[in-house]
């Protein structure tokens, strides 16, 4: 049988899948799940996609119409659990790959949840508070009637927070009467759980301390270059001057602020509550900052430094950013965003024996979370935060080892990607194959 769907020139979901599948099926031992149970070829295709309409009405009154998609795609771990991204750049194909990468991530967790992804091609940052409300209310009045705790759990992610979460929270309890777990991410006081909003960046900079670790080093002390400006950027930020590193860079649409003498706690405080309360613009917030330096149009990593956390979108760092690294001594790369190292980049980082932690790996930690939001709302209870992040970081510890112990370490070279894709399909295989052919 040939494949069913037309795949893009360039597609985001062929480049996840192709990069996978190329691992794992090197990895041996996985013939069974491949040729008897054609666990990969099943792994290629979503169970479904839900591509719906969204019209809202904005400030000026006049109709505005939108894509809006749930990619439900494999549930055989858990409900379906991922994110929803509402931005202009957003697609199918986008959701595609998210959803296959979620899979892995999910499975990785070692938590009982599917993987899925969703979104909107509507730009959140452009809308006023209230068009933002109206759009996730038009959101919710299609999405409601595909999702449920046992079901299907949305979170955030590019251009949804907790404000949009909770829209879109208050327009399934007024369309369904139910006040339950159908999302995470939510405000505390709509049973959110407390450091779900910090547990991605903190998760990412425990892994990058893990991989520092297995070379025998320290985080305390080393020099890191962060990109994006969003939850996972700043959180990160946090988590590596709490553990004694030395933050170097943020970056937005417009270019990069370089911390010359580092990035310092009350500044970062600064960033985070602005970004909060809707006025986050990073040249806006670093202008007039002594020791700070905004590069319009340059790259985080232009900037020499010993750990690299691209924290921003796909694809977002190149063959010719992995080159400068590489030359300025980079020790250790852990993907905060999804899927940020082009291919170029990654083939640049392995050659050069430079590991790479994977987003599936490296940022699991906010999915997590969300798994113990899910928990925490199906018990009616309130947990506290510290309880949370010490669960965090035993979880990233677990998803860290299991890297380790898939990889196959030579010459004391981890290549987490193999780690992370082995160990997530040999989950992910387990749960199809005991359930038989569905
Ligand atoms: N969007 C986040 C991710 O890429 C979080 C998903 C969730 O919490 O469900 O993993």
């Amino acid at each position: 049988m040939t494949e069913a769907t037309a795949v893009p020139a360039t597609s985001l979901h062929k480049q996840a899948v192709d990069r996978a599948e190329q691992t794992i099926r090197t990895a041996g031992s996985i013939a069974e799940a491949d040729d008897r149970w054609r666990v990969l070829d099943r792994l290629r295709r979503p169970d479904r996609v839900i591509r719906f309409r969204v019209t809202w009405l904005d400030d000026l009154g006049k109709v505005q119409i939108n894509n809006g998609w749930r990619v439900q795609y494999s549930n055989a771990l858990g409900p379906y659990k991922g994110g929803l991204r509402f931005d202009g750049a957003v697609d199918e194909d986008t959701l595609l790959f998210l959803g296959y990468e979620q899979c892995f991530k999910n499975a990785l967790t070692g938590l009982p949840i599917g993987g899925g992804k969703g979104g909107a091609d509507c730009t959140m940052r452009d809308l006023s508070e209230t068009e933002r409300m109206r759009f996730c209310q038009a959101f919710m009045a299609e999405y409601h009637r595909h999702g449920g705790p046992d079901i299907d759990v949305p979170a955030g992610d590019i251009g949804v927070g907790a404000k949009e979460i909770g829209y879109l929270f208050g327009a399934y309890r007024r369309l369904t009467g139910l006040h339950h777990g159908v999302l995470t991410g939510k405000p505390l006081v709509l049973g959110g759980l407390a450091g779900r909003a910090e547990a991605t960046g903190y998760g990412v900079v425990e892994f990058a301390r893990l991989m520092l670790e297995e070379q025998d080093a320290h985080l305390r002390g080393q020099r890191v270059a962060i990109s994006g400006s969003g939850n996972v950027a700043l959180y990160a930020a946090q988590r590596a001057l709490e553990l004694g590193a030395r933050v170097l860079t943020l970056s937005g649409r417009a270019g990069f602020a370089h911390f010359e003498d580092g990035l310092s706690e009350a500044l970062l405080e600064r960033i985070i509550d602005a970004r909060e309360n809707n006025g986050h613009r990073l040249e806006d917030m670093v202008r007039g900052e002594s020791g700070v330096n905004f590069v319009a149009g340059g790259e985080p990593w232009d900037v020499a430094c010993d750990v690299a956390l691209p924290c921003a979108t796909q694809n977002e760092l190149d063959g010719a950013a992995a080159e400068k690294l590489i030359g300025a001594g980079v020790k250790a790369v852990a993907e905060g965003a999804n899927m940020p190292l082009t291919d170029d980049a990654n083939d640049a980082f392995i050659d050069a024996k430079i590991p790479v932690g994977p987003g599936k790996a490296a940022n699991a930690g906010g999915v997590a979370c969300s798994a113990l939001e899910m928990s925490q709302n199906a018990q009616h209870a309130t947990w506290d935060k510290q309880t949370t992040l010490d669960r965090l970081d035993g979880i990233i510890g677990s998803i860290h080892r299991a890297c380790v112990r898939h990889a196959g370490t030579e010459d004391g070279f981890v290549d987490y990607n193999r780690g992370a894709d082995v160990a997530g399909f040999r989950k992910l295989a387990d749960a199809i194959i005991a359930q038989g052919v569905v």
